[in-house]
């Protein structure tokens, strides 16, 4: 059984898509997705030789070998062109290695046509990249597991060129901040409270540090209103 994180950008998988997972750890996610015929193609990439070895062993003990490639590789670099992958997943990193990912690896997505990235922080670093490279953001989903708040972004390769994000949007999400669901209250509510704290211990306000935080207060307190 997935985490509900990775259940829910398993959730966002077309059936009968090819995917290529990248950073797939113990390829967890192509497993799921190939035992519940969802997906019978994958592409389980791994930087790391110890996950790398880990992913391998777990695909072999299922019998999976033949639906899914286990690849030792940078980034984006574990796809083929002969893969004819379509969809790339990348979940659980920071959002700035997402997009380090992604600009090391733009010409390998070629044949891709939907993107499902899952940040693990800076998300708003991630959303300015992939509107500065015309990736189109078609749904986000927030959630809530352990304690720890969790944004999915699903994107497209954008036809004709788009508006950069603005700032609310980069951070908030343009859907996430439109929908204002429970979840995401709770996440900026305790981003407030954390920020308060920080102001209720910063002695001296004329510091642009302070400033900064003051500002950014002001922006959750209009996304929460
Ligand atoms: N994707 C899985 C998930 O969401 O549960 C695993 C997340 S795990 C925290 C991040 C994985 O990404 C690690 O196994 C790490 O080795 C791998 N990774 C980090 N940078 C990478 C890169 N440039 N290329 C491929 N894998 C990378």
């Amino acid at each position: 059984k997935l985490s509900q994180r990775l259940q829910a950008v398993a959730d966002l998988v077309p059936k009968g898509a090819r995917v290529a997972d990248i950073g797939s750890d113990h390829a967890f996610l192509p497993t799921y997705l190939v035992q519940n015929e969802i997906i019978d193609f994958s592409v389980a990439g791994e930087v790391i030789e110890g996950p790398f070895q880990i992913a391998q062993n777990h695909v072999n003990e299922f019998n999976l070998h033949n639906n899914i490639y286990v690849r030792l590789a940078n980034g984006l670099l574990a796809i083929k062109k002969e893969d004819q992958i379509d969809t790339v997943v990348i979940a659980g990193m920071g959002g700035i290695l997402i997009s380090e990912i992604l600009e090391a690896g733009k010409d390998n997505l070629s044949t891709v046509k939907q993107i499902i990235l899952q940040p693990n922080k800076h998300e708003e670093v991630l959303r300015l990249w992939l509107s500065k490279n015309n990736f189109k953001i078609i749904t986000e989903k927030i959630l809530l597991e352990n304690e720890k708040f969790y944004e999915i972004i699903l994107c497209e390769i954008a036809q004709g060129n788009l508006t950069v994000l603005s700032k609310k949007e980069q951070i908030f999400g343009p859907f996430l901040s439109t929908e204002k669901s429970e979840i995401f209250r709770k996440k900026w509510e305790k981003e407030l409270d954390t920020i308060d704290k920080i102001l209720t211990r910063l002695p001296e306000k004329r510091t642009e540090k302070y400033k900064e935080i003051v500002e950014k207060r002001q922006q959750i307190m209009e996304a929460l209103a």
